[in-house]
């Protein structure tokens, strides 16, 4: 399968999706494609005298590590941190992203979370996954034979949000958090904003869902309930 993850955040993906992510790469014979939609420019709390485009040229860096452990690669959508707006060129620059990694399933933000850039993240790839299938929809690549099997990622903290499946990471949980540590400025900039670090905040999400699940680490999904976005079997690993 070629599997899509979108964030907002260059670290969304790996506290919410990775271990599934790890557990694929398990399997062999899929391809990675992680995304943000925006650039992280917001994201050094940790020392406010680093410009913009330094610490986003290295949260991009940070991400493109991770994707690489992947086998896989990391596109930036190049939007403003804190900022992000759900346009037209949002939505036909995801679909293309789509189209070219030929995605069979999609992995995003659920609609209710705490910043309204996942909240607007999750509505872009809501509509770019449907989009991928339009033949009328014009991008530098054809439209997908099928819209991918999409699945909305935990909400941070859990607020809010009930999933419905649930993966266990227990077996590639300290691969998690050796790619976890890749981040080395969210690593510090968690750590600023809300008291936790991003293994920690993680271990605290992994072992809550877990419990729920009866295994020692999981993260918990849910498809997208919405035509034609469901699809039949499990996809999941
Ligand atoms: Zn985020």
């Amino acid at each position: 399968m070629n599997i899509v993850a979108i964030g907002a955040h260059q670290d969304d993906i790996e506290i919410h999706c990775l271990g599934t992510l790890l557990r694929y790469q398990q399997q062999g014979g899929h391809t990675f494609t992680n995304v943000t939609i925006s650039n992280g420019d917001k994201g050094a709390q940790f020392d406010t005298s680093i410009p913009y485009a330094e610490i986003a040229k290295t949260r991009i860096g940070e991400a493109t590590k991770v994707a690489e452990a992947l086998g896989g690669r990391y596109i930036c959508m190049g939007q403003s941190d804190e900022y992000i707006r759900d346009t037209d060129e949002a939505r036909n620059q995801l679909v293309d992203i789509l189209r070219e990694a030929k995605a069979d399933i999609v992995f995003t933000h659920p609609p209710v979370d705490y910043n309204t850039d996942h909240i607007t993240t999750s509505q872009i790839v809501f509509h770019a996954v449907m989009l991928s299938n339009v033949k009328t929809i014009f991008t530098d690549h054809e439209p997908l034979p099928e819209t991918p099997a999409t699945f909305y990622m935990d909400s941070t903290a859990g607020f809010e949000w009930q999933p419905s499946h649930y993966v266990d990471i227990t077996p590639v949980w300290e691969k998690k958090v050796e790619l976890l540590n890749l981040h080395e400025s969210q690593m510090q900039n968690m750590l600023k904003f809300g008291g936790w670090d991003l293994v920690k905040f993680s271990r605290i999400m992994g072992q809550f869902r877990g419990l729920q699940s009866k295994v020692e680490y999981a993260e918990a999904f849910k498809p997208v309930l919405a035509w034609p976005r469901v699809r039949a079997g499990n996809w999941l690993p």
